[in-house]
């Protein structure tokens, strides 16, 4: 019988990797985990994490804005960005340091450096090689810039993090996730943020109502949005980056973000010659059960281009590790489904959103009622804030579920996440209409909404 090195050998030490690794060993399995940067991937080092720290950061510029309504008096305090970067450095490098332990106390052999397939049992890192009765690669994905005239002088969501200096004029290109959030983001950190995307909306494969309503938020809070707009070259001058946009007009800025979107990690793993079959894009093929054409070898996570979300990676992680070696005591090993996927995007205000958007919902089901209120919220009767909230359910007639529930508003997120748990138990809009609301809050709308919107 051929003997290994280890059981199970993971390659990307990111969200799905690490759970994987960690998993596995508990299960008792000798596992290696092999990560070429920090622990944690993109989403502890310059995703999510980060991301939503800035966030909160950024919240603070309406919230001193909106408090003298409320009584209070005296000028708002000065933003320090290098505090700021200063405490997110710190915080992240204790995350890494408790992956670090995590794999550790489970077991796991981290091992530094770029590895590399070899056969469909060997991986290469560095001089040395090892060998794995099952190899997973989780390797995530990385940014995508196209190639416009002046493409050098641009940066990515991961250099955000860190400018230097803070960047007065900020110009973000997309208008997807990463656009919308850092959009949002430096604006309320007090950036003049100018964001062009080539699209008539927001936010492709969101509820229309959705994208059209956080477009008109975010322009009030200030945000600069071109719509329909493309960029046809930056140049770097003395005063800044100037962009030229197609069809005649330039500006000036300090930095250029480009959130056009993420490719996965899947050059230089060594793929081909281990006989791993990637799509056009790139993307690492997987079947249901996450194993690639190499029967030895699986994939999960943003390698494999299906759905680019940390939890989501997290959730194929343990249908692998159930899968390879059996779920925990009394337990039954774990589905993944990608239905109602709750999501949030954490512009200002967010978006929460789970199940169809309403053109999808009609193209799936022959009768759809929609139900809908926009509404100025009760903090705001003394805010002064101009900030509205939108709510919207979609009813599949026929079985009365409701399939879509989309919202715009502070702490959407958090809102959505509990629906979505009723939403996958496949809650009727009768269940809805029975649940007694929390008075007074947002999220009561979404079980007070009576009429559906005519016509
Ligand atoms: P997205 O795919 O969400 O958005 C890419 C954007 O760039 C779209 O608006 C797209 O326009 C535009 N675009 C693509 N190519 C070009 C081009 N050549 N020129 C101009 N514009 C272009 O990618 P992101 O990078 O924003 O995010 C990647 C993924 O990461 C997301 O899909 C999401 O899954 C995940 N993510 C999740 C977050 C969360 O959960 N809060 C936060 C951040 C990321 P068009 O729509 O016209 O194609």
């Amino acid at each position: 019988m051929q003997t290994f090195d280890f059981d199970l050998f993971v390659i990307g030490g990111g969200s799905g990797g690490v759970r994987a690794a960690r998993m596995s060993a508990q299960r008792g399995a000798r596992v290696a985990l092999a990560e070429v940067a920090d622990m944690g991937g993109t989403c502890v080092n310059v995703g999510c994490i980060p991301k939503k720290l800035y966030s909160y950061a950024a919240h603070y510029a309406e919230a001193f804005e909106e408090s003298h309504g409320f009584g209070w008096v005296g000028e708002a305090p000065k933003f320090n960005w290098d505090t700021l970067k200063a405490n997110r450095a710190k915080e992240i490098s204790r995350l890494n340091s408790i992956y670090i332990n995590l794999l550790d106390s489970a077991g796991v052999k981290i091992i530094k450096g770029w590895a590399r397939l070899l056969d469909a049992h060997t991986v290469e890192v560095g001089d040395k090689k090892y060998t794995a009765k099952t190899l997973l690669v989780s390797t995530g994905g990385t940014a995508l810039v196209p190639a416009v005239e002046g493409h050098e002088h641009v940066v990515t969501s991961d250099s955000m993090f860190d400018l230097d200096p803070f960047p007065k004029r900020l110009a973000v290109v997309g208008g997807g996730y990463i656009a919308c959030e850092f959009a949002s983001i430096f604006n309320g950190l007090g950036s003049k943020v100018t964001q062009i995307h080539r699209g008539e909306k927001l936010l492709t494969g969101f509820d229309d109502d959705v994208r059209d309503f956080i477009a008109s938020e975010m322009r009030k809070t200030g945000v600069n949005l071109q719509l329909k707009s493309e960029v046809e070259a930056i140049t770097k001058t003395a005063d800044g980056l100037v962009i030229a946009l197609k069809g005649g007009g330039s500006f000036t800025v300090d930095t250029v973000l480009y959130a056009t979107g993420r490719i996965p990690n899947s050059n230089g793993l060594g793929l081909e010659t281990a006989g791993v079959a990637v799509n056009a894009a790139g993307a690492i093929k997987v079947d249901e059960q996450y194993q690639t054409s190499v029967p030895s070898i699986y994939a999960l996570g943003d390698v494999t281009a299906r759905v680019q979300l940390t939890p989501v990676a997290l959730g194929e992680a343990m249908v692998v590790v159930d899968q390879l070696f059996g779920p925990l005591a009394g337990k039954k090993p774990r589905g993944m489904s990608y239905d109602f996927i709750p999501t949030a995007v954490f512009t200002h205000p967010n978006i929460g959103t789970v199940g169809y958007s309403e053109a999808a919902a009609r193209a799936k089901f022959d009768n759809v009622s929609v139900y809908r209120s926009d509404f100025k919220a009760l903090k705001h009767t003394l805010s002064g804030s101009t900030e509205r909230t939108l709510m919207k359910l979609l009813v599949d007639d026929a079985s009365d579920r409701v399939v879509g529930l989309h919202m715009v508003g502070p702490d959407a997120g958090e809102v959505v996440q509990g629906f979505a748990v009723a939403m996958k138990a496949g809650a009727t809009k009768a269940l809805f209409d029975s649940t007694i609301g929390i008075h007074p809050t947002l999220a009561e709308e979404f079980v007070t909404m009576r009429e559906p919107v005519q016509g």
